[in-house]
């Protein structure tokens, strides 16, 4: 072993900057360098890998399995979840397939419920699951382009943001476009006048949602003249859109009783059920909202959250994996404490967030309120146990 060069190339000492000296030999910065551009080319990162066979990707069943672990309720959307984006990753595979006859298309989702239901939960744990890059854009901040406000393009500069600029990585992402349903034009036949807010705010997200390749400003808002732009390909980005859709029931139950007329009276009881009338929703409904039509043939899978009931919300309250009872006791445990929620006080502080109306998102609001007093007084080795007597909102 000569001290005096690297072992790998040769150089010499005064060649290079360093060299670092292992059991048998000496390193140069150059090779170190080359040593490990070769190590990240060859090994896949623990970020997204896909599936190199069918056999290899999870199937919707079991990325189900998964979403109950965190979600509770919902299974008609997480049924109709798992199998979009089983769909979606077997059709990344075919699309390698270089003698394929038949392109399959891509199948983004709109999920309608009332807010804090868990729509934003159910894409986020998705994306946990497949272990690729996630974000979620607001849609109202978006405008058609030249006017105040956010390019729709500025969707996949977050993307790429998380993805750490990573291109590839970024275009097999999920986007989770929140409050589609602000964007819906104000009546349902097409305006004469600009819609700013609306209607051309849709027309812009076509672009992205068909599969084009879109030039995209690193730094997210609006163009500037001298920006660089990055190309995202958005052929293979899942989109899902969520929105509580204000006043949909209303528009589905006029579908629903102008087809019954005329037919038995059995069929107009039925639709007095919120959930049966959910059930019914269908693009049709979606357009008299007022999405225009070029976008909803962009989403072709339409699911609905159901209602969280009082039973749900306390099991939402006990049973996730990271669940709120869950989170708290973990934080006093460190103190030492014992922190115990009792039957009753878990069913007061649901009640109590029930009438706040913001869904299972206020749980946590009500469930800090409540013990408020005992983290500020909080001593270490005690037992806290939470009943109905001592629950003060
Ligand atoms: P939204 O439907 O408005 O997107 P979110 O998914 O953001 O609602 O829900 C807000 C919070 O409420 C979540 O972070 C989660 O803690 C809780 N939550 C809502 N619905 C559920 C559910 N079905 N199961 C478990 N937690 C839920």
């Amino acid at each position: 072993m000569n001290p005096n060069q690297c072992s790998f190339c040769g150089k010499k000492r005064n060649e290079v900057q360093m060299l670092i000296s292992g059991n048998e030999g000496f390193i140069c910065e150059n090779c170190i360098e080359q040593a490990h551009s070769i190590v990240m080319e060859n090994v896949p990162d623990n970020g997204f890998s896909p599936a190199e066979h069918v056999d290899d990707l999870k199937k919707p069943k079991e990325i189900k399995e998964y979403l109950d672990q965190y979600v509770i309720g919902q299974d008609q959307a997480k049924k109709q979840l798992s199998i979009a984006v089983y769909n979606h990753y077997k059709r990344l595979l075919h699309a390698k397939d270089e003698n394929r006859e038949v392109e399959i298309e891509k199948s983004n989702i709109i999920m309608i419920g009332e807010t804090g239901t868990g729509k934003t939960l159910l894409a986020k744990t998705i994306a946990k699951e497949l272990n690729i890059p996630f974000c979620i854009v607001d849609a109202t901040i978006l405008t058609e382009a030249g006017y105040v406000g956010e390019d729709v393009e500025s969707i996949l500069s977050r993307l790429l943001m998380v993805a750490d600029y990573d291109v590839e990585k970024a275009e097999k992402g999920i986007v989770f476009i929140d409050e589609i349903d602000k964007i819906a034009r104000k009546s349902d036949n097409p305006s004469l006048t600009r819609d700013v807010s609306g209607e051309g705010v849709q027309q812009g997200l076509l672009k992205l949602l068909e599969g084009s390749i879109v030039n995209v400003p690193p730094q997210g808002g609006r163009k500037h003249p001298d920006q660089k732009y990055i190309q995202v390909n958005t052929q293979n980005i899942l989109f899902i859109a969520g929105g509580a859709f204000d006043g949909i029931k209303e528009i589905i139950e006029r579908r629903l009783n102008k087809q019954a007329i005329g037919f038995s009276s059995e069929k107009l009881n039925k639709t007095d059920d919120d959930d049966y009338i959910l059930s019914q929703l269908n693009a049709i409904d979606l357009r008299k909202f007022g999405l225009i039509p070029e976008l909803l043939g962009r989403f072709p899978i339409v699911t609905y959250l159901d209602k969280l009931t009082k039973e749900t919300m306390i099991r939402i309250m006990k049973e996730p994996k990271n669940s709120i009872i869950n989170q708290f006791v973990e934080l006093f445990k460190m103190d030492g404490v014992d922190l115990k929620f009792s039957d009753e006080a878990i069913e007061k502080i649901v009640e109590e967030t029930m009438e706040k109306g913001l869904g299972a998102r206020g749980l946590r609001g009500t469930t800090e309120k409540v013990l408020e007093d005992y983290m500020f007084n909080i001593t270490e080795h005690e037992e806290i146990v939470l009943t109905e007597e001592n629950i003060i909102f």
